[in-house]
Order: structure tokens, then C-alpha cells, then sequence
């Protein structure tokens, strides 16, 4: 299949590894809200909310500006403090982790699983059994948007008594056991991204999701500064204008603008998911042949499709470069949060994540979005085989 590709010296213009997808519909939907009377704390967050509950399956939900601010306040809401351990996956972005040390807590990380890059059940279960002190919260990533195994995570939380927060910024779309991610069916919270990168966008925001009535309410206080107008919380009442803080929140709120930009978006979620399978499949077809190892394919449990990382045995950074002297985005998802000089300073240091480690040294994300075209991927497969055939 490879000889029909256009190799010749074809000029591209740059192609990202991601990039959003903005219709006609969603910029009327956000200039109907700037028209609005109001354009933060009104209705419109309300509506997006419900609308992803009804999208996941969740009882409850709350927007807010990041998936860092999501992670933050999720942790803090289900009471994550100094002195606490949380561990996640060393291979995700730095906000998986950071968002223990926000909270006073300590981080540690739980080796992934060779083939599926997520977190490893069974490397998490040999970690608990040896662990001088368990952790209070455990955060496994789906990487690339493909579902971790959350029954065998649930098992071990049951078992060894933490909680569980999904770390879903690269799956709103994906199936776990028939089921979207984010409906919570085996975790305490679970967490989304917004950025312009993942499946949909509000530009910046967040999410969580949660069955848990108590969490919910902790973490409205939360994303608006710990205050409560809420009659049956108030201590005390001065007359109509009366408040009281209650917590140590944060102003983590969401505008009414971008929420209109996320409804707008979620009625497509299920399109754009479809259009990034449709690619993902395109690359499996053309790239089969060639010497690298393509991304993990799951039958049972759909992916959202958020990256396509492959893993090159040698000489990765030089067809990085060659990829990216060719106008084609290409990027690496992710520098092991332990390699982190930040980290490193906490006593991380290489060699303590091994799997984690070899992933990440073979590592490339190849571009993948809805808009993607055919001939770009044609390009971008046939760029990558010159690469991998010439030697560098
Ligand atoms: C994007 C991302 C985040 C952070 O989300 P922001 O909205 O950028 O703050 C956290 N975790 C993972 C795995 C992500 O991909």
C-alpha cells in the first residue's frame, strides 16, 4: 500500500498532533451567550453539566476552568490532605500527579502495563502488598482515550481501602464495559479536560463527575471560593445579602460563554470519536507493515482515540526531527512525570519505572483529529516510512 503514497516533495502546510474542531453551530451557540444576561454563573453552566450526566451516566457533575483545577478539587474533595499518599502513572501529564502535592499530600507511581501504556493492576497490587503505608487515593490515567481496567482496579481499592479518581482528560467518548467513562460505576470521581487538544473544548475546562451527593456539594463550594448562600449550611443570618465561607475554595469557576461552546460540542462527542477511529484504523491499515510497534487496540472497550503513540525501537529522536523538518506535528506523550527535575528533587530518579521508561524512549505521537484529511495521513505515513527506512 505504501508505493501509492506521494512521496515526492509534497509541501504540507503544519499539521498539529491535535487541534479542535469549531462549527458554525458553535460559534452561534457562544454569540447567543454573549448576547445573554449573563455570561459567567448563569444557566448555561447549569445546562452543561446535566448535559454531560446525561452523556456519562453520572448522578452529578461540575464543570470548572481546567482539568488541572478538576484533578485539584476532586482530591481536596474526597479529603486528600498532609501526610496522605496518592499514586498515579508516571506515564501522563504533570497535573495527574501535581494535584497531591497542591493538597500537602505525597506522590508515587505505579509502573504501566507494557502493552496498553495504562496504569498496571498487577505492578498497583505487588506495590500495595509491599507498602509500608497504603495510599488514600489511587489515579489511573486512560491513556490515549483506551479504558484502564477499572474492575481490577475496584477490586484492589475494596481490598486495600483507597479511593479511585479517573483520570478521563483523554476519554470523554470511551466504553468501559458498555458503559461511558465518567459514569463512575467503579470510582469515587472522575475527571475530564476541555483544552483545545482533547475531544471536545470550552477552550480552558473541566470536569467531574460523581454519584457521590456529598462529594458533589464539597466540590460546588470548592470551585467558588468555599461560600455558601445555601440556607440549611448557614450558620448564622444577617438579612438578604448574608453568606459565609465555610471551606478554602477556589475561584475554579467556568464561564457561561465556554459552557455554550461545550453543549454545542457534546452533541457531536459521539461524531468526533467516530472520525478518530476512522483515522486510527487508516494508520493500523498503512503502517502495519512497517518495523514500529502500533498503539494498543482494544476489541471489548471503545477508545475516545485522543493520541496515536507508537513506539520506534531505535533511533526515535532523528525520525522525530525528520517528521517534524516535514511540517508534521508530531510530539511526545509523555516524558515520565519521575524524569521531571521537580520530581527528581522529591528522590525520583531513573530506573524506578521501567516500563514507563522503555515506552518512553521509543515514543511518537502521530497526528490525529477530526479534520485530519486522507491525504495528510497518506503524507504523514509515507514521511514516517522514508524516515524509518533511511537511516538517520
Ligand atoms: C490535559 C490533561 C490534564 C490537564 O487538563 P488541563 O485542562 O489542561 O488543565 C490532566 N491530565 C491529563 C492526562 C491530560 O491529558
Amino acid at each position: 500500500m505504501l508505493e501509492q503514497l506521494p512521496l515526492g516533495q509534497v509541501i504540507m502546510q503544519y499539521i498539529p498532533y491535535s487541534k479542535q474542531q469549531i462549527t458554525k453551530q458553535d460559534i452561534e451557540a457562544v454569540i447567543r451567550t454573549m448576547q445573554s444576561d449573563f455570561i459567567t454563573q448563569g444557566p448555561v453552566v447549569t445546562e452543561f453539566e446535566q448535559s454531560i450526566c446525561l452523556y456519562t451516566g453520572a448522578k452529578f457533575c461540575i464543570a470548572v476552568n481546567s482539568g488541572t483545577s478538576a484533578l485539584h478539587i476532586a482530591c481536596l474533595g474526597l479529603g486528600l490532605g498532609a501526610d496522605d499518599l496518592l499514586w498515579t502513572s508516571p506515564i501522563s501529564f504533570v497535573a495527574s500527579a501535581n494535584c497531591a502535592l497542591y493538597c500537602g499530600a505525597k506522590v508515587d507511581f505505579v509502573d504501566i502495563d507494557r502493552n496498553t501504556y495504562n496504569m498496571c493492576p498487577n505492578k498497583l497490587e505487588t506495590k500495595l502488598k509491599l507498602a509500608k503505608k497504603l495510599p488514600k487515593i489511587v489515579i489511573p490515567i486512560h491513556f490515549a482515550g483506551a479504558p484502564c481496567d477499572m474492575q481490577a482496579f475496584r477490586s484492589l481499592a475494596i481490598k486495600y481501602g483507597f479511593l479511585l479518581i479517573e483520570d478521563a482528560c483523554h476519554a470523554l467518548g470511551a466504553n468501559y464495559n458498555q458503559r461511558p467513562i465518567g459514569s463512575c460505576e467503579y470510582s469515587e470521581a472522575t475527571v475530564f479536560s476541555f483544552h483545545p487538544v482533547k475531544t471536545i473544548t470550552t477552550a480552558e475546562g473541566g470536569a467531574i463527575t460523581t454519584n457521590n451527593e456529598n462529594i458533589y456539594k464539597k466540590l460546588q463550594s470548592l470551585r467558588s471560593h468555599g461560600i455558601t448562600r445555601d440556607p440549611s449550611q448557614l450558620t448564622d443570618s444577617h438579612g438578604p445579602w448574608y453568606y459565609e465561607q465555610l471551606d478554602l475554595g477556589f475561584n475554579y469557576r467556568i464561564t457561561d460563554v465556554q459552557c455554550a461552546l461545550g453543549i454545542s460540542q457534546l452533541q457531536r462527542l459521539d461524531d468526533i470519536v467516530k472520525a478518530r477511529l476512522k483515522i486510527a484504523r487508516q494508520y493500523q491499515d498503512i503502517l502495519q507493515g512497517l518495523p514500529i510497534k502500533l498503539p494498543y487496540f482494544d476489541s471489548k472497550n471503545m477508545s475516545a482515540h485522543h493520541l496515536y503513540p507508537i513506539h520506534i525501537a531505535h533511533n526515535r529522536k532523528e525520525i522525530f526531527c525528520m517528521l517534524r523538518e516535514n511540517n508534521i506535528g508530531v510530539n511526545v506523550h509523555y516524558i515520565p512525570i519521575h524524569y521531571q527535575p521537580y520530581y527528581q528533587k522529591m528522590g525520583f530518579k531513573k530506573g524506578d519505572f521501567p516500563h514507563a521508561e522503555a515506552y518512553y524512549d521509543g515514543a511518537i505521537s502521530l497526528p490525529i483529529y477530526p479534520e485530519l484529511s486522507n491525504v495528510e495521513i497518506k503524507y504523514i505515513s509515507a514521511k514516517l516510512n522514508e524516515a524509518i527506512v533511511i537511516p538517520a
